[in-house]
């Protein structure tokens, strides 16, 4: 990890005890944070799990009831009744289980879902369009879709989510007063945030020149919404939120 200013010649200039201020700018030999949220197994997810069950017992019963039993004995005649209910009960599970069960993550670089075998992808902040909130979830709209969090399983995701969007990107935040005291603030016993890899610069461009990005120690980062640009074409206001970059 870099330890950002301590290596600097000039650093004896600063005042004795001033506190020394992080510009915004950042390299990526920096170090970032994230905090990454596990979905609540809300009482829905309870819910799909029970009907799930009682589907696979009805359907189990079912098909003895009608295939399975002595042949002398003939289906019963409740059999059709079993098996057609075991069906909707497996068709209501399906219904239910509809949530995403995704841990999430949120810090410097964006917002995260974590989907099994695969890398994080991450909704930087600065290609966050809008924020809003629509049936009972928390939308970060982009170019590249919706990221939706819903509020029942990820209500400390969408706490920070809402936080940190506020404050890096608050023109894009559309949420009225009555939804922002609905969601609330992150409170206590919420996660700690840990150390995170910066992304991979191959593919990515400057977000000035729009030229590929090709090594990391050219890259600049802006350390509100996380744009990428080339050290040399850094310009004095970040072009995504405005952040002083040059200072
Ligand atoms: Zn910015």
């Amino acid at each position: 990890m870099a330890m950002a200013g301590t290596g600097s010649k000039k650093s004896k200039r600063a005042a004795p005890g001033a506190r020394r201020r992080p510009g915004v700018l950042r390299r990526l030999s920096d170090s970032f944070r994230e905090r990454r949220f596990v979905p609540k197994t809300s009482a829905r997810a309870v819910l799909a799990a029970v009907v799930l069950g009682l589907g696979g017992v009805t359907l189990g019963v079912g098909t003895y009831a009608q295939w399975l039993r002595a042949e002398e004995l003939g289906p019963l005649a409740v059999a059709p009744y079993l098996l057609s209910a075991g069906l909707v009960l497996v068709v209501g599970f399906l219904l239910l289980e509809r949530e995403p069960g995704m841990p999430l993550r949120v810090g410097d670089f964006g917002v995260g879902f974590e989907r099994a075998a695969q890398p994080v992808e991450r909704l930087a902040w600065h290609r966050v369009a809008a924020v809003d909130l629509a049936g009972g979830e928390l939308v970060l709209e982009s170019a590249d879709g919706a990221l939706r969090i819903p509020l029942g399983p990820h209500a400390q995701a969408a706490r920070r989510v809402l936080a940190e969007a506020r404050r890096r990107i608050p023109a894009r935040v559309k949420l009225g007063q009555a939804d922002l005291d609905r969601i609330g603030e992150p409170g206590e016993g919420e996660v700690e945030p840990r150390p995170v890899e910066p992304p991979q610069v191959a593919g990515l461009r400057c977000r000035k020149t729009d030229a590929p990005l090709t090594f990391e120690q050219d890259v600049r980062v802006c350390g509100r919404c996380a744009a990428l640009y080339e050290k040399s074409a850094v310009p004095e206001r970040c072009m995504e939120c405005d952040a002083p970059l040059r200072a």
